[in-house]
């Protein structure tokens, strides 16, 4: 592999317009958050500099290494699990947290957000395939975990993320779905307009996930190269 970072989300972005296309959709109801995790501040900077605008990383203490060094503007998205105890050091590096999937964890970031004068976006992990070892809500204790959620001062919660189960494409489309009809739901039943993103889909899976209606989508590999 000897593309570069640029090279490879030129490609990446020309697959997304093809599944866009193909789902009757805008390229703008999508938004795609680079995932750098492994990768030195340099190349999250190149990203940057080749367009990129949201940034993901895995691991709070991996990110406070790395991003106070990042020159360039993005909105930085925390996908990792978050350990409460970890919540201040992750809400002074973060806009963006993905994987809230305790009220304990909403409501530590809450009081750190109020202690910063910041707000911070929030996605409910849902572990939409009931796995063992799997962070996140069960899928049916989403709608308690949103009710409660947004009544958080300083958390705009927004919606759901997965990592499905490693499945093939079309026991992956019903995992994607899934999660879709669950927001859908959701939404209805807390009457939160605002309650529309669905972050699924990653390099392996991006496309599909765009065709069952993913409005976020996070690619490592397919843009910063194998992980080794
Ligand atoms: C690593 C990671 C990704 C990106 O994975 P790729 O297969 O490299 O695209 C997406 N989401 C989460 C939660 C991750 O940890």
């Amino acid at each position: 592999m000897t593309d570069s970072i640029t090279e490879r989300l030129a490609a990446v972005e020309e697959r997304i317009h093809v599944a866009c296309e193909r789902a009757g959709r805008e390229r703008s109801e999508i938004t795609l958050v680079a995932v750098s995790k492994t990768f030195p501040s340099s190349a999250i900077d190149e990203a940057i500099r080749a367009g990129v605008t949201d940034i993901g990383e895995n691991r709070v203490q991996e990110a406070a290494e790395k991003l106070p060094q990042v020159v360039g503007d993005a909105v930085f998205h925390l996908i990792g699990h978050l350990q409460s105890n970890k919540s201040r050091l992750a809400s002074s590096l973060f806009d963006v947290v993905q994987t809230v999937d305790s009220i304990k964890l909403g409501r530590r970031l809450d009081e750190a957000a109020e202690e910063s004068s910041r707000r911070h976006e929030i996605l409910i992990q849902v572990n939409v395939g009931n796995e063992r070892q799997k962070d996140g809500v069960s899928p049916d204790q989403a709608t308690l975990l949103a009710t409660e959620l947004a009544r958080f001062q300083h958390l705009d919660l927004s919606g759901l993320m997965t990592i499905p189960p490693v499945a093939d494409e079309a026991e992956t489309r019903v995992f994607f779905r899934r999660l879709r009809e669950l927001r859908d739901a959701i939404a209805d039943r807390l009457e939160l307009e605002t309650f529309r993103k669905l972050s699924m889909g990653m390099s392996s899976d991006y496309q599909i996930a765009i065709e069952e209606g993913a409005t976020i989508v996070r690619i490592g590999s397919a843009i910063f190269g194998s992980r080794g």
